[in-house]
């Protein structure tokens, strides 16, 4: 099978790198190789390039230069986020409230903090997909640090409720501190650190067509980040290790592309998702969609009674078809998806779930083909 053959339908995955930003970031690699901390003319001028894309990278979020700490990717991000909260040999005046259908990234960082005796509140999502906004509330009550939550659910597509979830903030725990995982949000919806009203926020490179091995984040100005990684006191001591400039750039040149298509890019998608829609939701399909809450148009998670959607996903792959049983990194796990458990699906039918997501290089051909194959395989393999 040639890659021309392949439809590509697992965006939320990962994006296929922007071929112009690919090739820019093997230019400036040979070009810009000094080290930035190195106090020669390479190591200055590599040190002022990296400034640059930092603040190329503030204008695009709207935040700080210097409220951007880079790192190799989300899962870093969050990890360092949550911790720093929580450091080492002190006492702890509050615990960390999370949602229960939150990434594996932010779940997994919750449970070793519990393991090191960090109270988590849980809060939940609606049968919807949506943040249930009154476990919000509730655990809110509990005075927690920090509260961290998805922006746009990596499984679901469903938007949470940014304005609502702050407001309840400022009402109920004013010195809750705010972190939000927005790696599915960035050029997809309009993103601004500013207006979110978080004090911390998560990104990924590779979901935007950067290359991977290099995420954000961001925090706000006379936040005590706790670093994860010790060492030459990079980054402000925030993160240590060699910083690549290069990176630093392909990834605002991708950015940039990101956020400039965004909303040409999601109006097209939208007329992408209602085409999708209209061939799997009919009557007698027996398909029907998993998220019913506000949600962006590039994730379609599509219930599948009567058949694994592992075994959907594997047959499609067989036919040049890459979708997803939910998100990738549960797929590789035994369990059941947490974020449809907490939506209420049983074990069962959580398994019977596969995701298509949509990005810049999918047509209406790709959706015409991936849906028919799909009805086919599901009504050859379906008991
Ligand atoms: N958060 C969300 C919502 C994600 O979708 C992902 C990636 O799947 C991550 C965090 C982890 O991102 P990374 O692969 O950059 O560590």
């Amino acid at each position: 099978m040639s890659g021309t053959d392949i439809i590509y339908l697992d965006y939320s995955a990962t994006t296929p790198p922007y071929p112009e930003v690919v090739r820019f970031y093997c230019e400036r690699l040979l070009a810009s190789y000094a080290n930035p901390a190195s106090t020669h003319q390479l190591g200055q001028e590599a040190r002022k390039t990296l400034e640059q894309a930092c603040s190329q990278m503030a204008n695009l979020l709207d935040c700080q230069p210097r409220e951007i700490i880079l790192t190799s990717g989300a899962s870093e991000s969050i990890n360092t986020a949550l911790k720093s909260f929580f450091p080492a040999g002190r006492v702890w005046s509050g615990g960390l409230a999370v949602c229960a259908g939150e990434h594996a990234a932010t779940r997994e960082t919750a449970e070793t903090l519990a393991r090191n005796g960090v109270v988590v509140h849980t809060f939940g999502l609606t049968a919807t997909g949506a943040i249930d906004l009154e476990s919000v509330a509730a655990a809110l009550s509990e005075k927690p640090l920090v509260i961290s939550y998805m922006l746009v659910n990596n499984e679901t597509g469903a938007i949470a409720p940014v304005a609502e979830i702050a407001a309840l903030r400022n009402k109920i725990s004013p010195r809750t501190k705010i972190h939000i995982d927005a790696v599915q949000a960035l050029g997809r919806l309009p993103l601004s650190f500013k207006q979110s009203k978080a004090d911390l926020m998560t990104l990924s490179g590779h979901k935007f067509g950067a290359p991977r091995g290099i995420g954000l984040l961001i925090g706000r100005k006379n936040f005590a980040i706790t670093p994860l990684i010790a060492g030459g006191g990079q980054q402000e001591n925030r993160r240590s290790g060699t910083e690549n400039p290069p990176l630093a750039e392909a990834l605002v040149l991708a950015m940039e592309k990101a956020v400039n298509s965004a909303a040409a890019e999601s109006e097209r998608i939208a007329g992408l998702e209602r085409q999708l829609n209209a061939l799997l939701f009919v009557p007698g399909s027996g398909l029907s969609p998993v998220c019913t809450a506000t949600k962006v148009p590039h994730i379609v998670s599509i219930r599948t009674p009567g058949l694994r959607g592992e075994t959907l996903a594997n047959a499609l792959s067989a036919e040049g078809i890459m979708i997803s049983a939910g998100s990738a990194c549960a797929a590789r796990k035994a369990a059941a998806s947490p974020i449809l458990r907490a939506m209420g699906l049983t074990d069962k039918a959580a398994r019977e779930v596969v995701r298509i997501s949509l990005g810049r290089n999918t047509g209406a051909n790709d959706i015409e083909v991936a849906a028919a194959a799909l009805l086919k395989v599901y009504n050859q393999l379906s008991r």
